[in-house]
């Protein structure tokens, strides 16, 4: 099929709720991908973080291959062996709890967002969240999404959300009241234009929680599975939430989502209080446990702090040459430049020289390669991005 007639197929069967690019991908491997003009793209924000050890890691299709061959899925009335091994992978990796499995980042941030409620006091049902976050476009996820353009056409949203500005304690403390049951945030601010959490603030948090019985839940579905140079954000600070969510890099390409609760939360989660028909199949859970292992055998950790390092010295070279770029901000290879202006024409013409970025809140780009990006691809990103600069 021609790029065009795949782009009909769409106009005439596909809901056209995305904004595409007219590329028809085909073929992804490690950080390229390849479309269906045999263009070649170098992929610094593979499938908006999904892919972040590189397109079909060898070890994740293997992994995939081999237990399609044994039993995809099986439905959570009988126990099967990749769940269980991955829960126990997760939780030596984070802070000890217990998972539960789903499909998808919304899917988990429900999941957090309920067991909070089940695990705090009857008369708690409020939750705060932070302006510039972003959790999901299921009805509670996007409630707690603190964008109002996310929420235009939805109104009433869920009850019971309350919005601070990020970072901002003052307000934090000036909000929480009684009534709330949890409080949820993102260590790092992902499609909010990577804003890091001060430690104070994560501090906070922990401390408001700890005092009045509620819930810290930390959305990891973007800053999990190593993107910041440790396996979750959290590491990064002091403090541990009771709940985490996780998505995106996980399954390595294929769907997965998961909650960690700590052990005496996670007890509330009892028979029938939450269940998802495909969470925790054989197939998926397999393939998470394929992107834990090839994250530890290559160094992958420690390739993204290194490759997030050398990327920020040769962006920031680059906003010392263009005024454009105001700052470049970030953690491990989850990366920001911050523009002076909208960002989306650089990025339009990085792709056509063959690299994909991205552009959120108009003006930042979010430079995120895989966690086993190369100097030289890393290089070569620059260089790109230097000549598309050079030309706006
Ligand atoms: C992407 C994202 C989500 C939503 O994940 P989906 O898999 O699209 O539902 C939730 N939280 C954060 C922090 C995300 O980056």
């Amino acid at each position: 099929m021609t790029t065009q007639e795949t782009i009909e197929l769409f106009d005439k069967y596909v809901i056209a709720n995305y904004g595409r690019l007219p590329r028809v991908i085909t073929k992804g491997r490690g950080s390229y991908l390849y479309d269906a003009d045999d263009n070649e793209i170098l992929d610094m924000f593979p499938g908006w973080a999904v892919s972040g050890i590189g397109h079909c890691h060898p070890k994740v299709v293997e992994a995939i291959r081999a237990q399609a061959g044994e039993l995809l899925h099986i439905d959570n009335t009988f126990y099967a062996e990749p769940q269980g091994k991955l829960a126990k992978m997760l939780s030596e990796r984070a802070f000890g709890g217990k998972c539960f499995f789903c499909n998808s980042g919304a899917e988990a941030v429900e999941a957090a967002l309920k067991l909070a409620r089940l695990c705090t006091a009857e008369d708690k049902y409020k939750y705060i969240t932070a302006e510039g976050s972003f959790h999901g476009r299921t009805f509670a996820a996007v409630t707690a999404t603190a964008q109002p353009k996310y929420h235009e056409g939805f109104l009433p949203l869920v009850p019971g959300f309350k919005y601070v500005p990020f970072n901002d304690i003052e307000s934090l403390e000036k909000t929480f009241d009684d009534e709330v049951a949890a409080i949820m945030v993102e260590p790092i601010q992902g499609e909010g234009g990577i804003n890091i959490a001060t430690p104070e603030y994560l501090s906070k948090i922990r401390e408001l929680c700890d005092a009045n019985g509620a819930i810290m839940i930390l959305d990891e579905v973007q800053t999990g599975i190593g993107r910041t140079g440790k396996w979750f954000g959290y590491q990064h600070y002091d403090v541990e939430p009771d709940i985490m969510t996780m998505a995106k890099t996980l399954g390595g390409g294929v769907a997965i989502g998961a909650i960690m609760a700590k052990d005496e939360i996670a007890q509330k989660l009892a028979p029938g209080k939450h269940a998802s028909t495909f969470g925790g199949n054989s197939l998926s859970c397999s393939a998470a446990i394929a992107v834990l292992e090839a994250v530890e055998e290559d160094n992958m950790l420690e390739n993204a702090n290194k490759m997030g390092q050398y990327a920020r010295e040769k962006l920031n070279a680059l906003a010392a040459k263009y005024p454009v770029i105001d700052h470049v901000r970030g953690i491990g290879l989850m990366i920001g430049v911050q523009l002076t202006k909208p960002g989306s024409k650089i990025v339009d013409d990085c792709l056509s020289k063959g690299l994909r970025i991205n552009c959120t809140h108009d003006t930042v780009i979010r430079f995120m390669p895989p966690m086993n990006v190369t100097a030289g691809q890393i290089d070569k990103a620059i260089e790109i991005l230097d000549e598309v600069l050079s030309e706006n």
